[in-house]
């Protein structure tokens, strides 16, 4: 059994069955304190481990959004939950040659990771929470971050919970499920509201569904591949499909300009991704078939470009950025 197995269960037996929220935030908060989970050797494969292009497009959309609002000198780059850091360093490599020179600020939890963070972006600024980034003007970018975020499942209107059964741990009740996740719509209202008082422009992706649906998203993915739940909690990848619907009208209501939920695929393609994969390939010719495998990952329809959307919200002061026509 799991070290946070046994603490479940024991809070389990002494407070009753726990909500799905509890317990995903639970299961994260004690995966990603314990491991750098990213990589083929890992457990998953996020865009920007999967090529170079992914960071530098988004330096490149951050960079033009931040010239056309009149390049100021106080803005900073901003990331949620960064991973190892990959997405930054490619992505800071664009934004510094377009002028861009402010700090870089980010929202991290692990310690693990904050360690690999460090290792390629020496000079970053580390924050527990959102609210805690500087008061300044935000380029903004969070990758695979609002699916970590917890939900919680209701069937019928009655929240789903986690208990102990003779078997192990078991799911309360099963039906038709509705999700919410309170705890990602006030992450969402955080920028949002930071963005509306203090300038700048946030890019959100994830993978998720640009209508609020009915359905089970809630899912665990181990080795590159799907896991039980309920199995082995803490060592697994817990993670749900971000309902863009909910994101988009969350940040309108706090007074933040949206703009349309787009693919991943079209997203990227809009922003130029052949021309960059061209250009990679003229320096490193031997490559061309890596960077070609890469925009089939990143934007085929059966892998990632369908699944994975995108959404911007920016300041009512500051201009649409590129990518969502
Ligand atoms: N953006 C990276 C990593 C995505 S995995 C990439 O695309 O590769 C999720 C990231 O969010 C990890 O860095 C994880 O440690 C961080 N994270 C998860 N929950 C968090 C929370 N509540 N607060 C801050 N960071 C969190």
């Amino acid at each position: 059994m799991s070290p946070l197995e046994r603490a479940l269960r024991e809070r389990i037996r002494s407070e009753g069955a726990i909500s799905i929220e509890a317990y995903m935030e639970a299961c994260n908060a004690y995966y990603y304190a314990t491991r750098d989970p990213f990589g083929a050797a890992g457990d998953f494969v996020t865009a920007p481990e999967v090529s170079q292009m992914f960071g530098e497009l988004v330096g490149a959309a951050l960079g033009d959004c931040w010239k056309r609002a009149g390049a100021p000198a106080d803005a900073v780059y901003a990331e949620l939950g960064p991973g190892r850091g990959t997405l930054a360093a490619d992505a800071l490599r664009v934004l510094r040659s377009s002028g861009f020179a402010g700090e870089v600020h980010f929202v991290e939890t692990s310690p693990v990771l904050r360690e690999a963070q460090k290792r390629v972006v020496p000079n970053a600024h580390w924050h527990d929470a959102i609210a805690d980034l500087p008061k300044r003007p935000l380029l903004l970018v969070a990758n695979e971050f609002l699916d970590a975020l917890p939900i919680r499942q209701f069937v019928a209107g009655i929240e789903r919970r986690v208990t102990v059964t003779g078997g192990g741990l078991a799911f309360e009740r099963d039906g038709e499920i509705v999700e919410t996740s309170p705890v990602r719509d006030e992450a969402v209202e955080t920028v949002a509201a930071h963005l509306v008082k203090h300038g700048g422009v946030a890019l959100l992706i994830d993978y998720g569904h640009a209508r609020s649906a009915p359905g089970d998203t809630l899912q665990a993915v181990s080795r590159h591949r799907f896991a039980s739940v309920l199995e082995a909690p803490g060592e697994r990848d817990l993670t749900s499909h971000v309902d863009f619907e909910s994101v988009a009208a969350v940040a309108a209501k706090g007074g933040a300009k949206v703009t349309p939920v787009v693919s991943q695929g079209d997203w990227l393609q809009r922003l130029g991704i052949d021309a960059r994969a061209q250009a990679l390939s003229r320096a490193n010719p031997d490559r061309l078939e890596e960077f070609n495998a890469a925009i089939q990952r990143l934007c085929g329809a059966k892998e990632m470009g369908t699944l994975f959307k995108v959404v911007a919200i920016h300041s009512p002061d500051w201009p649409r950025p590129a990518g969502f026509a």
